[in-house]
């Protein structure tokens, strides 16, 4: 994943927070903490990187330049005063060791006479102890560090955490700014029909592949018109499902109920009964808006559980019975 800064053109979305940080800087107000919470794949990590950039960078008057050899080795993770910290492979959790080892390596003297930043990210991901343990360091960091944490949901921090941090947002962009911002970076694609199935998350969308998020969603959204319609068997479908793809799946799952939960409201049907018509083609003929919203919370429930042993195929084939007319 080439989301490193210096590599991608700056998302415009996070110019204002940028501005901010190099003015901190420059004001020798910069914290020794900062929590950047993100909209899911906004570009939070981005963000991380380039304020490693923006401390790191051999030019400080155009900090970050991005071309200098500080600035390259941090976009590409290999800078001696850089240490990233995330999940380790098949972990979804940041380990106490983890914290620890940063801990140690943010009191060694920096490589560069300047200064150490430490990165983790995603920190929603650290378990209780190593939170704890990286509370220790925030309470009394060493002179010029810099600890940036990445989150999506801070709610899952201790307060204690939180408090010790300067939180700056990443908010999700428009719909033009991901498609103007995504051309730049890699070129005619079919962003649209991923940033459809994926939600505004360029930065996902950046990292897979558009052309199959966008062949996997069509392919879902006909199985789901299909099976609404009574024209799919559910028990192959949720088989056929449970073998490949399924997170993405599930994501086109929610989504193409979510837009009939949109057209139900936006025809005034809330709390009716919505019945086929032509701005429901192929859709389920009854479909209860109550209905449509337990079942977007139970394929939520089925996304966030993937990685529970489960029949994941019998679940499946559970929430396509209630598609069928
Ligand atoms: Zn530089």
């Amino acid at each position: 994943m080439s989301a490193a800064a210096g590599a991608l053109p700056p998302p415009p979305w996070t110019g204002a927070e940028r501005g901010q940080l190099q003015a901190a800087l420059a004001a020798g107000r910069l914290p020794h903490g900062l929590l950047i919470q993100e909209a899911p794949g906004a570009g939070g990590e981005w963000l991380a990187l380039w304020s490693a950039q923006l401390v790191l960078c051999e030019h400080p008057e155009q900090a970050p330049c991005g071309h200098c050899r500080g600035c390259r080795r941090v976009a590409a993770r290999q800078h001696p005063d850089l240490t990233f910290v995330s999940p380790e492979e098949g972990s979804r959790q940041i380990r106490i060791e983890q914290v620890r080892e940063l801990g140690a390596e943010l009191t060694l003297t920096s490589h560069g006479g300047g200064y150490k930043v430490g990165i983790l990210s995603p920190a929603d991901s650290l378990n209780r102890f190593a939170a704890n343990a990286l509370l220790k360091t925030l309470e009394e960091p060493p002179a010029r560090t810099l600890l940036v944490l990445v989150v999506t949901q801070p709610s899952r921090l201790p307060a204690t955490v939180i408090s010790r941090t300067q939180r700056i947002r990443v908010r999700a962009p428009t719909r033009a700014e991901s498609l103007t911002w995504l051309q730049a970076a890699a070129g005619a694609k079919p962003w649209a029909a991923a940033l459809d199935t994926l939600g505004e998350a360029p930065f996902t969308v950046l990292g897979g592949d558009p052309e199959a998020v966008a062949e996997a969603a069509s392919d879902a959204r006909r199985a789901l018109d299909a099976l609404g319609g009574g024209g799919a068997d559910p028990v192959a479908t949720a088989e056929r499902w449970a073998r490949s793809e399924l997170p993405l799946r599930l994501q086109c799952f929610e989504r193409w109920l979510t837009e009939r939960i949109r057209r139900a409201e936006a025809d005034g049907h809330l709390m009716a009964e919505v019945r086929a018509g032509p701005y429901l083609s192929g859709g389920p003929p009854v479909l209860n808006i109550r209905e449509l919203f337990r079942l977007v919370d139970e394929v939520r429930e089925l996304r966030a559980t993937l990685d529970v042993p489960l029949n994941r195929g019998v679940a499946l084939e559970a929430l396509f019975r209630r598609l069928a007319p």
